[in-house]
């Protein structure tokens, strides 16, 4: 039961370490039958970290042509080129990737309002983190968390995209903005949550990239999290949301263990065939 796919794969093109070729030699070297691509939409702001424009439709024309030329030589693995899209990507630009993408994953980094012009992400500066939840969340880390959860679940529910991304990120900076992640407020705002997530996709991502880079032991989401979707009837893909090539498979035998032991029956991979997904059985 290897799990001989990633969904989730950045690239220089973004903030990711390496080229599209360099990810694509990993994956074969670790024999994937099948790679998703997934650089960071052009959103129109924090431009250090999702593509410009220009870079953009760069890395869909090298995707593109990397995608057939390993088709026509029948060479593993099948490509797919996909995007990582924010809830902030402007609605005509979200159909226009709906239309130029083999497939989205929906995740939610920032919240809406700037701060003094700085956008806030979850998982960007923990110091910006904390004068967000002073200055817009009354020093409440719970208010935070909860209106964090709101945006996603509302976000997934209403944009349907074919994979929800790292669904508690808001959890990576718990430890140094005192977010208690056991309190019962935390995990009622992240199940309503993923309640409302259910209604607009199947498919939610298991993302070890949190400890391959040293954040935590355990993947996105908790446990608690991953009980609630099972008995939801979701299905889950493993994913390494991988920044580096060296990293592409990181933590992935453990987690698929853990997965089975939590009761998941199969998870999905990105299709070697005319389907989006192929099921390894767990
Ligand atoms: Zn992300
Ligand atoms: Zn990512």
């Amino acid at each position: 039961m290897k799990f001989l796919s990633n969904a989730h794969t950045h690239t220089t093109y973004c903030d990711g370490k390496s080229t599209i070729r360099e990810q694509i030699a990993a994956a074969q070297r670790l024999g994937f039958v099948s790679l998703g691509f997934s650089g960071h939409a052009m959103q129109g702001f924090d431009w250090a970290y999702c593509m410009s424009p220009e870079a953009q439709a760069a890395y869909h024309a090298e995707l593109r042509r990397e995608q057939a030329a390993l088709a026509a030589a029948g060479a593993a693995p099948v490509l797919y080129v996909g995007l990582e899209q924010d809830a902030l990507v402007p609605d005509a630009q979200k159909a226009k990737n709906r239309a130029d993408y083999d497939y989205l994953i929906g995740s939610t980094h920032y919240f809406p309002e700037p701060l003094d012009g700085a956008w806030v992400a979850v998982d960007g500066s923990p110091e910006l983190l904390l004068r967000c939840i002073r200055e817009q969340f009354h020093g409440d880390a719970q208010a935070m968390a909860a209106a964090y959860y709101a945006l996603h679940g509302t976000y997934i529910q209403i944009d349907k995209p074919h994979i929800i991304g790292h669904f508690d990120l808001v959890r990576k900076y718990a430890g140094q903005i005192g977010l208690d992640t056991n309190a019962p407020a935390y995990r009622r705002a992240a199940l309503d949550a993923l309640a409302k997530a259910r209604q607009g996709c199947d498919v939610l991502e298991v993302n070890t990239g949190n400890i391959a880079r040293g954040y935590d032991t355990q993947p996105y989401p908790a446990p608690f999290l991953l009980d609630a979707w099972r008995d939801m009837h979701g299905e889950v893909t493993l994913t390494s949301d991988c920044h580096d090539a060296a990293q592409m498979d990181y933590a992935f035998a453990e987690t698929m263990a853990m997965l089975k032991a939590q009761g998941f029956k199969r998870v999905l991979r990105l299709g070697s065939g005319s389907a989006l997904w192929d099921a390894v059985t767990l």
